[in-house]
């Protein structure tokens, strides 16, 4: 790969008056721009390397923001730009992207586009990328199948979105696309982006997880043969992903298909956005730059003036609040239904388990044995959901009270009897399973509560004849083992799953006709104000796994609050009525949609000093009536990984006031002196607390 050198620049320059000056933003964490001597032929975009730092030959990646005449810095101060990447300049609607994100999230410009930009770019190299000059559209891709499958007929709600995106076309149109799993929704956004790819357009559809993409990735190609792809994702290497950003950016590529990171992926001929499972927190970045991707792709649709449809089962209360709260056309988004389902007849019979009364069975009751019993006799599928990995939440000791606790994190260690050791869920630290009790000797100590790992041994012991897997993150620690998982779950090859929400994701298992909910109830009193609508939502989709095909499925829910309201609706099928009794508390309450939040977090090795710079910070923070500051407070998980950890919440009821706020706040923390270990960020619209 020829790139172009600009090592004489620097002597040609020297003794000129007028040097031009490149203004780059540059990956480090000062919210500043710099400036470089350059040559007038690089424009804003280009990607150039830059002598950065006090070592002789540090270099990095920086983008030209700007080509000013003068720099405020003395002329002989400007170091000058070592070379220009051989790639066309980044359009100017990616620059204002990065310029959004960076101001929304309180974040610097070079550290957002260090994260937009693939792993090569950033390293300053450029992969081989295979010749092309022909027109891209008639060469079918090298992963095209042979085979080209037929679409089947839409029925008349699928004509109608699919009616409804088209007539989007060139405008900005939010259209949230609400069905359940297996309502037809991908059909959908297949059919949009075949009415893109007509028109020579490019059309970007995230998705929430690696997990998702293989099937999803094979259903694309499969139907678009012709069309160029490009996937992206943490299974694609860095050279491969790298290329995949280059043929976006020169327009080759038709569809981008990825996880949150290809929000940041030029697009010069964008006219369609597709988020698909628009609810999930995955597309939530929850380290560095704390972005939301679907929310950062609405934002792009407007800028870019193209349709952005928002599919989910159980979409995010933000935006079903957006879309009117279930008052049709009544919102700010269009809200488009799909109500029947593609291929079973009816949607899962959900019944609801009262344990209060009875003396469980290893966690499981009369009912839920006899219904996985029956699904075993006839040859089918059951699937026991529990969300929690390991044997046991924690090791005790009865006689002396020890539990076993991680020395880095406020947690406790996670029995993991498959490979004989404790393990901490936050920070990763393993130990071995001790044969007695640490602190009094007792040799009877005792795994408590119970995770799939335990669940799996108990079920095996009763159902001796049965096939049993277990699915969580354990188990299917590599892509390639949870590809293996699956592929042995349609295959036929497994009785019985156990698994974690892992399997809720949009799989189908044609043979699945049960579902049993051992445990939940926890997710209904948690303190996060989320956790009943993620719990909804968990739910809903692990119990949309059963019955797919030409079997009805059956979903059996455990709990001791029989009558509690989120079961019922759940037990209905009934999203609109739980999300509107929700969205009613949460006003009274005034939690998001209806107020909009950001926190400052700190930690460093003692939590007083965290919680000492949050208490200046709040003292040094604008003033302003229509910002509500709270005072710090520990995090729950107030240590991990041996850091100790506070936050400050500020919130107010008018969004441009919060980022009006922010932005005067951050300039002010970026002065503050602080103690050398103690970090801090801004994590505006969190999702964790
Ligand atoms: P969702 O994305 O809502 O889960 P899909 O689009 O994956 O739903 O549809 C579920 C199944 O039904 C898929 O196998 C799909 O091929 C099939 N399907 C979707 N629409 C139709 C249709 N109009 N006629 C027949 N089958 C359909
Ligand atoms: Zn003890
Ligand atoms: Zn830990």
């Amino acid at each position: 790969m020829q790139l172009a050198r600009f090592n004489e620049v620097e002597s040609r320059y020297m003794s000129q008056a007028f040097d031009p000056v490149l203004r780059v933003a540059l990956d480090v964490p000062l919210p500043r721009l710099f400036d470089y001597r350059g040559d007038g032929a690089t424009p804003p975009g280009s990607l150039v390397r830059v002598p950065f730092g006090r070592a002789a030959g540090s270099f990095k990646t920086a983008v030209v923001i700007s080509v000013e005449a003068h720099s405020e810095q003395p002329a002989d101060k400007l170091k000058a730009v070592a070379e220009v990447l051989a790639v066309p300049p980044l359009p100017a609607d990616w620059l204002a992207l990065c310029q959004f994100v960076s101001r929304y999230y309180q974040y610097p410009l070079g550290g957002v586009m260090a994260m937009a930009l693939p792993p090569l770019l950033r390293q300053g190299k450029l992969p081989r990328r295979p010749k092309d000059k022909g027109d891209k559209r008639d060469k079918p891709s090298a992963t095209a199948p042979t085979a080209v499958p037929l679409a089947p007929t839409l029925w008349p709600e699928q004509e109608a979105a699919v009616a409804a995106i088209a007539a989007a076309a060139g405008s900005f149109t939010p259209i949230l696309l609400h069905g359940i799993t297996g309502s037809g929704k991908t059909e959908v956004y297949l059919r949009a982006i075949d009415a893109v790819l007509a028109r020579n357009g490019q059309a970007l559809m995230l998705v929430p997880e690696i997990a998702l993409t293989p099937q999803l990735e094979g259903r694309v190609i499969a139907r678009f043969p012709n069309a160029r792809i490009v996937t992206a994702h943490s299974g694609v290497a860095d050279a491969g992903r790298t290329r995949g950003f280059l043929d976006a950016l020169d327009g080759r590529a038709d569809i981008v298909l990825g996880t949150r990171l290809s929000v940041f992926m030029p697009l010069p001929r964008l006219q369609l956005i597709v988020v698909d499972e628009e609810h999930d927190g995955s597309f939530k970045q929850q380290e560095g730059l704390r972005y939301s991707a679907r929310d950062v792709a609405i934002f792009r649709a407007k800028q870019r003036g193209v349709p952005i449809v928002l599919g989910s089962a159980t979409p995010a209360l933000e935006t079903f609040h957006h879309a009117g709260g279930g008052i049709k056309n009544g919102g700010r988004f269009r809200l488009i239904e799909l109500t029947r389902r593609a291929v079973a007849e009816a949607p899962p019979q959900v019944r609801i388990v009262d344990t209060r009364r009875e003396k469980l069975q290893d966690g499981m009751s009369a009912r839920l044995i006899d219904a996985v019993s029956e699904r075993l006799q006839k040859g089918e599928q059951s699937l026991l959901f529990l969300n929690r990995r390991g044997y046991a939440p924690v090791l005790a000791c009865p006689a002396c009270g020890w539990i076993s606790g991680c020395r880095r994190c406020a947690a406790n260690l996670v029995v993991h009897l498959a490979d004989q050791r404790l393990r901490c869920h936050h920070c990763g630290l393993e130990t071995a399973i001790p044969r007695t009790c640490p602190t009094c000797g007792n040799l009877d100590i005792h795994p408590f509560g119970r995770g799939t790992q335990r669940l799996e041994a108990t079920i095996g012991e009763r159902f001796p004849a049965a096939r049993i897997l277990r699915i969580d993150r354990d188990s299917a620690n590599t892509p390639a083992k949870w590809q293996a998982l699956l592929a042995a779950i349609h295959a036929g090859e497994a009785d019985i799953l156990v698994g974690t929400q892992m399997l809720a994701k949009g799989h189908d298992f044609p043979k699945l006709t049960l579902v049993g909910v051992v445990g939940a109830d926890a997710a209904l009193f948690a303190a996060d104000f989320r956790a009943p609508e993620r719990l909804f939502s968990q739910l809903m989709q692990v119990g949309g796994r059963s019955g797919r095909a030409d079997l009805p499925g059956e979903v059996l829910i455990q709990t001791e609050y029989p009558a509690h309201p989120l079961y019922l609706a759940l037990a209905d099928h009934d999203y609109a009525a739980f999300a509107t009794a929700q969205l009613k508390e949460r006003e009274q309450a005034g939690f998001p949609p209806f107020v909009f939040q950001a926190l400052l977090r700190a930690e460093a090795k003692q939590l007083d000093d965290a919680l000492d710079f949050l208490a200046r910070a709040r003292v040094v923070a604008p003033a302003g009536e229509q910002v509500m500051r709270y005072d710090p407070v520990p995090m729950r998980l107030y240590r991990k990984m041996a850091l100790e950890r506070a936050q400050l919440l500020v919130e107010s009821a008018s969004r441009p006031a919060l980022q009006a706020f922010l932005t005067e706040w951050t300039t002010t923390l970026y002065t503050l002196k602080t103690p050398r270990d103690l970090r801090w960020h801004l994590d505006v619209d969190p999702l964790e607390f």
